[in-house]
This record gives C-alpha cells, structure tokens and sequence, in this order.
C-alpha cells in the first residue's frame, strides 16, 4: 500500500472523525489520487449508487470509515437506523468492492463496543462472539459484527483482501463536542473551556472519577490503519487501542490543566460511572510492530486547540 502513492483509495465516510483523519494522514504520505465523496454526493445506503460509483472509478484501495454513529441516548432513540444504516453501508460497499473486480485491499472499520459487555480485561480479539452484548448499543455492534464477518467470508469464498481494524475509545479534531450527547473527553474540553471564558468557580464532572478508560488520538488510529492497510493480510479482526490507562479523575485533572482553568472540580455521583474499566489488548498489532505515539496529554493539547479555533469560536 505504501509502495503505491498513485492508487485510487478511496476512503468511505472523510468528513467523520476517523475518516478526516485517515484522508489527512494519507495526505500528509504523499498520495495523489484519493476518492473522496461527501454524503450529498454518494449516499452509500444506495446500492446501486454505490456500484455505479465502484464500476465507473475503479478503486484499488478502500477504507471503510463511514457508518452511523453515537452514544448511548442516540443509540437508544434510533435503533432501527443503527442497526440498519449501518449494515446497509458496509454490504453495499464490500459487496461493490468485489464486484467492480479493480479493488486489492480493503479495511473495515468497527468499534471495541462489539465485545461482550463482561469480555476479560484488556479485551482480546477472541472475546468476539463470547457472550451477550451491552444492550444499549447491541443495534450498533451487531452491525459492526456483521461487518467483520462479511470481510472474514468474502475472503474465504471470493479470496478478496478484506481485513477489520477495532480502534478503542477516540478522539481529536473534529469530534461531537455536545455538552451532554458527546463522550467523556470532549464533554470535559467543553465544559472546563466555557466556565473557563464565563469566570465560573468550579466544574461538575459525571460519577466517582474512578472508571479506567483507555483512549486513542484519531491521527494514531489513522497512522494504525494505514499500517494495517500495507502490513495485514489475516482472516481476524485487529484491536487498535494505545494500551494506556487513565482514570476519569486523572482525565479531569489534565483536562483542567490543558485548558487552564483555575477553579474546582465537584463530582456528581448521581451521574453513572459505566462499565468499571474498559480496555483492549492491542497486543497482537504491538507483535507486529505497531504502538501509538501521541501521549494524552499533547493529544488534548492539540484537541484542544482545534476545538478553540473550531467550535468554540463559531459559537
Ligand atoms: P463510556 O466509556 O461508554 O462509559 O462512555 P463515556 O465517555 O460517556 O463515559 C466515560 C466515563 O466518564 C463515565 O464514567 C462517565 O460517568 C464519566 N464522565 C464524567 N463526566 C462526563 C461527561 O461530562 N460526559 C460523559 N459522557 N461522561 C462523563
């Protein structure tokens, strides 16, 4: 993949969180014919918009970044359109990317939700399939379960080059920065930043501050999945996690301090704290020679600094 900087790649879903951080990255490598379509432009819903668009431009590479996302109220709220959306996007473009015959590579993107809700800590790729699901997210992660399972067959049967990355928890530019819709970590950026500006003497953060949470930039998870894109041929799925621990607490207090908030931080133990610890074992991608390099703190550093040019200043 990397030998092959004029390839078409086309990459599924670029203006998301993860999909703007691949097209970034493959950029910033020097590849010169990147496929890119908004929603507007190609609604991969559409089956035979998508193989229209597969046979007319012939991609070698694709990166399957585009999918129906949120947290737990939305998952909740629309679970046909989690699970539905979703498994109409990832068969549409599989499935188009072994017809139109051009395609050498494929990656497909999930999420550490498709474990079992008790999976052992760190999660191993074997846990998939071991035992029940979360059930506010299980529309979501049978989707993303059928995606791997569709790369595993169409290798099996048709012997196309399809392999699945599950990135762990993550984060950076241009992630949903809504005061209560949003995760943990651009929750806290948001909230410090405006009682920051607003001069207010303290913050409320959600729980006890003790769950441990593992979280992964999304231009690591990009610089992963490129990896993945040159190096991995193998039927399993491949965990993408920084292998790092952090508790809310600590996450609060750097936060705080990368922010530059000066007041309190209160704790609402009303609040839920989830699931007690969450982490993957990223291990077998560290056999094969790849580890994240961007620490927490210069990731908040530079989340928040998009944030700041990006959100809040459009407020
Ligand atoms: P989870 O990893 O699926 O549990 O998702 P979240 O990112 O929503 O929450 C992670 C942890 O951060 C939980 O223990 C929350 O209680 C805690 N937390 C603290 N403050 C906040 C906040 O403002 N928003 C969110 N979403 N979580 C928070």
């Amino acid at each position: 993949f990397l030998s092959d900087k004029s390839a078409k790649v086309f990459v599924a879903g670029h203006r998301g969180l993860v999909g703007s951080a691949i097209h970034r990255k493959l950029v910033s490598l020097g590849f010169t014919n990147l496929l890119l379509r908004t929603h507007a432009e190609l609604d991969l819903t559409r089956q035979s918009a998508v193989e229209s668009f597969f046979a007319a431009e012939q991609p070698r590479y694709v990166i399957v970044a585009a999918a129906k996302v949120g947290g737990i109220h939305a998952n909740s709220t629309f679970p046909a359109d989690f699970i539905g959306v979703n498994l109409q996007i990832q068969t549409n473009v599989i499935d188009a990317a072994l017809r139109c015959g051009s395609v050498r590579k494929l990656l497909f993107l999930g999420s550490s939700c498709i474990y079992p809700k008790l999976a052992p800590q760190p999660i191993p790729e074997s846990a998939l399939l071991s035992g029940p699901l979360e059930p506010t997210n299980e529309w979501y992660a049978v989707a993303k379960i059928a995606g791997i399972k569709m790369c595993q067959a169409y290798r099996l049967q048709h012997g196309l080059d399809a392999i699945s990355a599950m990135p762990t928890n993550l984060y950076g530019p241009f992630d949903n920065f809504h005061p209560e819709n949003s995760h943990v970590l651009p929750a806290l950026i948001r909230r410090f930043h405006e009682a920051k500006v607003s001069g207010a003497k303290e913050v409320v953060v959600w729980g006890t501050g003790s769950p441990l949470r593992e979280f992964l930039h999304v231009d690591d998870l990009a610089d992963g999945v490129v990896f993945l894109m040159d190096r991995y041929s193998g039927l399993e799925h491949v965990n993408l996690g920084s292998g790092k621990e952090v508790s809310i607490k600590e996450l609060a207090e750097m936060v705080k301090e990368v922010v530059g908030f000066q007041g309190e931080l209160v704790w609402d133990a009303t609040k839920p704290d989830g699931t007690p610890r969450k982490l993957m074992d990223s291990s077998k991608l560290a056999r094969m020679g790849w580890e994240a390099k961007i620490s927490l703190k210069d990731g908040l550093v530079n989340t928040y600094k998009w944030y700041v040019e990006h959100v809040a200043k459009q407020q």
